[in-house]
């Protein structure tokens, strides 16, 4: 058992919402933090959505869901979401810049005791452990989408962190229901996106260069190797918005001007209000 008790999730968009709810359906005392009063009106909304979900995939009945609903609780000041934590999971957006402002702030509010781990799908932790003012005690936990279900947590310490944090964030990941998944060194994408990504990319590269649509690269890949999805259908899933930032910052440092073209086609899938399977369409209709 770990000490763990307290945890705030920052950032209640796709993951941050997953990520809090299932803490708090395993006993833990979870506030949610977003950066306004709408953001976190939002998160209530997504939260609620997990509802059909989990008494779906989980068998479970609705005393049993309200249960996790009573160990949330909601803030939009950071001070005050972290006053007690033992625990801080970042689930913010995909983009450094954020993410080093919000490790700044955080380290002004946050008690000596307060781990912080970040969520990030591609950002190393040595990039961020100098904002923490506490590199011993950072580390990153990376979910999978639709934890409940796909419940890898890959855990990736920096050269600093310390070895007891890091196994005492193994076992949380355990308490939480997930399987934890222990990286020896850093590694941008961890071992699940430094295989999903490039799989990713080369789809979109195809429907961009017009080699063939979205359906039919899906398609291909699931007849061809058994898997239950192609490549659009997992966009869909991870949703567009964190496709896009991900695409975007690689696409700008390798200066790759066919990755290039896949960034604006998703923008534009974006303007469009498609934003994956949360807004009822992407590459598909939900
Ligand atoms: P999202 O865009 O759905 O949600 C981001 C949330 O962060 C929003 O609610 C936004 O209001 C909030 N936010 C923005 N700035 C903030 C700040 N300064 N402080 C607090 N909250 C802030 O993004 P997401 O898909 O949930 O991704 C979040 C993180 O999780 C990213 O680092 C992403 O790479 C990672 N991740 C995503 C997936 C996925 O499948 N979507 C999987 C694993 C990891």
């Amino acid at each position: 058992m770990t000490d763990i008790k307290n945890v705030t999730v920052a950032g209640s968009g796709v993951l941050g919402s997953q990520i809090a709810y299932q803490s708090a359906y395993s006993g833990k005392n979870v506030t949610i933090y977003d950066i306004s009063d709408d953001a976190v009106a939002k998160a209530k909304n997504r939260v609620k959505d997990l509802r059909s979900l989990y008494e779906h995939d989980l068998n479970i009945d609705d005393a049993e869901f309200e249960a996790g609903l009573e160990n949330l609780s909601y803030s939009s000041d950071l001070a005050d979401a972290v006053k007690d934590a033992d625990l801080v999971i970042e689930a913010i957006p995909e983009k450094p810049e954020i993410k080093h402002s919000f490790y700044q702030q955080l380290a002004k509010v946050a008690p000596a005791k307060t781990i912080f781990a970040s969520n990030s799908s591609t950002l190393i932790p040595s990039m961020f452990m100098d904002d923490t003012g506490r590199p011993e005690k950072f580390l990153n936990l990376h979910f999978a989408n639709q934890v409940w279900l796909n419940n890898t947590a890959e855990v990736m310490g920096s050269p600093k962190t310390d070895p007891e944090i890091y196994k005492e964030i193994v076992e949380y990941a355990r308490e939480i229901g997930m399987v934890p998944i222990q990286l020896q060194k850093e590694q941008p994408g961890y071992i699940l996106n430094s295989l999903l990504i490039p799989f990713l990319n080369a789809g979109q590269e195809l429907w961009t260069k017009g080699v063939a649509d979205p359906q039919t690269i899906d398609k291909t890949w699931m007849k061809a190797t058994g898997a239950p999805q192609g490549p659009f259908a997992i966009l869909d899933v991870v949703g567009l918005r964190t496709a896009y930032n991900i695409t975007a910052t690689y696409a700008a440092s390798t200066q790759d001007k066919q990755l290039q073209v896949v960034v604006d086609s998703i923008k534009k899938l974006l303007d469009e209000g498609k934003l994956g399977r949360e807004s009822g369409e992407g590459f598909y209709k939900y």
